[in-house]
């Protein structure tokens, strides 16, 4: 190689690194917004990636406020939160019903579940690690400030409250406060012909 070629290559190195650092200049100015967004939207979990497919099954219309919800618990009051159960489909719901193992369980369609509006979660103390789950006292849940802010901020519902005739379930969380049940299980069955077909999740509120 002479010398009059190898100033040839340098120079086509540099203008190839050059448009590349150029591209990728352009192209993050132009997703500037979106990657903000990105960046924004990343919620800390434990357990990252199952974690992340439990929010992507929820029902549109909620994701962001679910989304919202874990992040303030994890900023503002101190907890990360584990999910454990998010959507159900109908048929997983029949499932769970017919295998007789789940003694206080809504019938297929007719659990906040089944549309992808509920999550069931429990809490890490991020100071001492302790864990608030199923078992732990609903005094304990309400010290963690978790139950007030899903109600007073996000309208949701409390599952130790004891909702639609289940009581003691303290992890779970849901957003049927602003939607009817019944409608929704018209417009899933009447959208997707039935329950083996039924994806509540993705029901066409409109
Ligand atoms: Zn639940």
């Amino acid at each position: 190689m002479n010398n009059k070629n190898s100033t040839k290559d340098i120079n086509s190195l540099l203008i190839g690194l050059t448009a590349g650092f150029v591209l990728l200049g352009v192209t993050l100015f132009v997703f500037r917004k979106q990657i903000k967004q990105g960046a924004k939207d990343i919620v800390r979990y434990v357990f990252t990636a199952d974690q992340e497919r439990f929010l992507k099954e929820l029902h549109p219309s909620v994701v962001k406020d679910f989304r919202s919800f874990i992040k303030d618990v994890d900023n503002k009051l101190g907890y990360l939160v584990r999910i454990n159960s998010g959507y159900r489909s109908f048929k997983k719901q029949q499932e769970m019903v017919d295998s007789g193992n789940y003694p206080v369980i809504a019938k297929s369609g007719y659990s906040s579940h089944n549309f992808g509006m509920a999550l069931d979660i429990s809490l890490i103390n991020k100071k001492n690690a302790n864990i608030i789950s199923q078992n732990s006292p609903i005094s304990e849940w309400k010290k963690t400030g978790v139950v007030n802010l899903a109600r007073s901020k996000y309208g949701m519902r409390w599952g130790g409250d004891g909702l639609d005739g289940i009581s003691g379930d303290p992890v779970h969380f849901d957003m049927m406060k602003k939607y009817n049940i019944n409608k929704l299980r018209e417009l899933t069955l009447k959208q997707y012909g039935s329950i083996e077909n039924a994806k509540g999740n993705r029901v066409n509120l409109a």
